[in-house]
């Protein structure tokens, strides 16, 4: 078990995290057919982070020269990938999203979510992107049976685009989305952070877009992650829940409980067409009902994106010992935290570009 506990905030405070063995969490025998944590959560979704490295700058995520990003030649091949997908099958994991960094930045990506079809019982591949290299993966990336993907696009207006993203590739990511529907994987999803004094004047313009395209766009609380830690001190946190109430009382928008996803949105019809949902980390919590794992490119199975705390599952990986790797998710089960402590100023030095958001 790693700990990196913060090291980048301006108040950081170590959390305490429960390591001690207990038989009745994690993995404890080697027939295990799932995966619970001391909280009785079972988790059932693995996020794979395939690259760390991006194209985009976007100010909550990175600084404005970058991030050091590990090479993609001390990433998890493919097949390591595909080894982790089936043992955490094994455990009952049925849903994974591949992110980054930008995860079509990662050569022959298409490949591998062709062999996670083929080789894995994974019912849901998903796919988190930022849209640019769509127009040239898109179709493939369907035909290889990807189930979903979203879209990260905080701005529709070029000026905005260019002040949060620090690229004037607003219109390309626009093709992305278009690139996205023709392949049939509409509605869109697509993710926005809405950050006070960036961007929040703009729910408007979505809200007609939304009508017109049927997207359906999730609206996203900053997180005190990296370099949105630094944001939320300077005044740009905005409470997404309030937002919603606004947004009843103007727009009209209507509670639905269809499921639209595998996390923590809770989604409303648009009247005249497409949806909004409503992620609410930090004004309403849903730590309680988590299912999730991530996996860094390099190999770590992080329990928790609060917490700087990971499992180094690298060895047990390249060697192909899958009982070793049970053994590791079962750490990572017990260690997983009960929830973030945000609003009592912990943070997280581990940025959102290895944590893959
Ligand atoms: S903060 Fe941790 S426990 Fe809460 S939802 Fe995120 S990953 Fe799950």
């Amino acid at each position: 078990v790693n700990d990196r506990s913060n090291s980048a905030s301006e108040t950081p405070r170590r959390s305490a995290l429960p390591v001690a063995h207990d038989a009745s969490v994690g993995v404890s025998d080697s027939a295990a057919r799932e995966l619970r944590d001391r909280s009785g959560r079972r988790v059932d979704y693995l996020r794979v982070s395939v690259t760390e490295r991006c194209n985009l700058r976007c100010t909550y995520c990175m600084p404005a020269e970058g991030l050091p990003a590990a090479p993609d030649t001390a990433a998890l091949s493919f097949d390591d990938i595909v080894f982790v997908a089936q043992t955490a099958c094994s455990l009952g994991v049925d849903r994974i999203r591949l992110t980054g960094g930008e995860p079509l930045l990662r050569r022959g990506l298409t490949e591998l979510v062709r062999k996670l079809r083929a080789e894995t019982d994974v019912r849901d591949i998903a796919l988190t992107t930022n849209a640019l290299l769509l127009p040239k993966h898109a179709q493939a990336l369907r035909d290889a049976g990807l189930s979903r993907l979203n879209v990260s696009l905080d701005s529709l207006r070029a000026d905005r685009f260019e002040r949060i993203a620090r690229s004037r590739l607003l219109d390309e990511t626009l093709r992305g989305i278009d690139a996205a529907e023709e392949a049939g994987f509409g509605p869109i999803k697509i993710n926005t952070v809405i950050v006070h004094g960036f961007n929040d004047d703009e729910v408007d313009l979505w809200m007609e877009r939304i009508k017109e395209r049927q997207w359906i766009v999730r609206f996203l609380e900053l997180m005190p992650i990296g370099e949105g830690a630094a944001l939320r001190r300077l005044g740009g946190f905005e409470d997404v829940s309030a937002l919603r109430d606004r947004l009843i009382d103007s727009h009209g928008i209507e509670p639905t409980d269809a499921p639209h996803g595998n996390g923590p949105a809770r989604y409303w019809r648009v009247p005249g067409g497409g949806m909004v949902g409503f992620i609410t980390p930090m004004s309403q919590p849903y730590c309680d009902t988590c299912s999730r794992f991530r996996l860094t490119s390099d190999g770590r199975i992080r329990p928790c994106l609060a917490f700087d705390v990971d499992v180094d599952a690298r060895p047990a990986i390249e060697s192909r010992d899958s009982q070793a790797l049970r053994r590791f998710f079962g750490h990572a089960a017990e260690i997983k935290p009960s929830g973030h402590q945000w609003h009592g100023g912990q943070t997280t030095s581990t940025g959102m570009s290895t944590l893959g958001g």
